[in-house]
């Protein structure tokens, strides 16, 4: 997946999804960092970087045949199965 915005041209793995509010979590993507206390032995204080989510309208699937971000199409297959498909090329991203 690709980035628009401040984290243009990186990509990185999808680590969640949320479907109802149209964000995703992308791996070391869009990291906020947060100053902890520590809070005894098990949890000492420190710079805590998390992912922040980024609305799917900032990121493409990528494609590995086209090498690049693509607009994504849907197929139905024979079965009735849906499947992502890369506009450019046609292939397959499921
Ligand atoms: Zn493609």
């Amino acid at each position: 997946m690709v980035i628009t915005g401040r984290e243009r041209g990186k990509t990185g793995k999808v680590l969640k999804v949320i479907p109802e509010k149209k964000l995703v979590v992308i791996e070391r993507m869009n990291l906020l960092k947060r100053h902890t206390k520590p809070r005894g032995p098990q949890q000492p204080g420190g710079i805590l970087e998390r992912e922040a989510p980024v609305h799917v309208s900032n990121v493409m699937v990528m494609c590995d045949k086209c090498n690049g971000p693509v607009r994504i199409g849907k197929k139905v297959l024979d079965k009735g199965e849906k499947v992502r498909i890369c506009r450019r090329c046609g292939e397959a991203l499921d």
